[in-house]
């Protein structure tokens, strides 16, 4: 059966606000949550990282001090993946970002070091585009006073072979990013 995974409010806010934040450099964070009947995971806490090594393609963290948390059980990690300029290491930057994951976007939950993975791919836009209902993406659009972003979510687990997981939000959510 295909692993689901329900975003609570607040930290669906809060990984948006992350990516956003950020928008022209990956934002990171961590997820924190339990398991239910109806989904392997739900995510009950976001919290961003507030340090990070940043290269052009990528981030990672210094160390995992930021797996701690009072109320949370530890189930994974987020990060954006943004419009970048240029060339690194040769390879052309993608000018489109995808939700698509990298090798080392899996290294974690391939070690079972974390059990989700989850990646927000973020970018500005001139106009609304149309939307696809796919369970295995959570896509929308954050409007603010100077910008409209496009967003596309999607998460992936490890179970013999990675697989996508289908993705949840409330009815609430769903109407505020439509
Ligand atoms: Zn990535």
């Amino acid at each position: 059966m295909q692993g689901r995974i329900y975003i609570e409010d607040d930290p669906f806010e809060e990984i948006l606000r992350s990516a956003y934040e950020a928008l022209r450099v990956e934002c990171i964070g961590k997820l924190f949550g339990r398991a239910e009947k109806d989904f392997n995971w739900v995510i009950e806490q976001a919290h961003a990282s507030q340090l990070a090594y940043r290269l052009p393609a990528s981030v990672d963290l210094y160390d995992s001090r930021d797996e701690w948390s009072f109320q949370g059980n530890y189930i994974g990690d987020y990060h954006s993946h943004v419009c970048l300029r240029g060339t690194y290491e040769g390879i052309r930057l993608p000018m489109l970002p995808k939700p698509n994951f990298s090798q080392a976007d899996l290294k974690d939950v391939k070690a079972g070091t974390t059990q989700i993975e989850l990646v927000i791919a973020i970018k500005k836009v001139k106009n609304l585009g149309r939307i696809n209902n796919n369970p295995r993406l959570i896509s929308g659009y954050i409007l603010d006073k100077k910008n409209l972003c496009r967003f596309d979510i999607a998460a992936c687990y490890y179970n013999s072979v990675i697989r996508r997981a289908e993705l949840e939000i409330s009815d609430k959510m769903r109407r505020l990013i439509r």
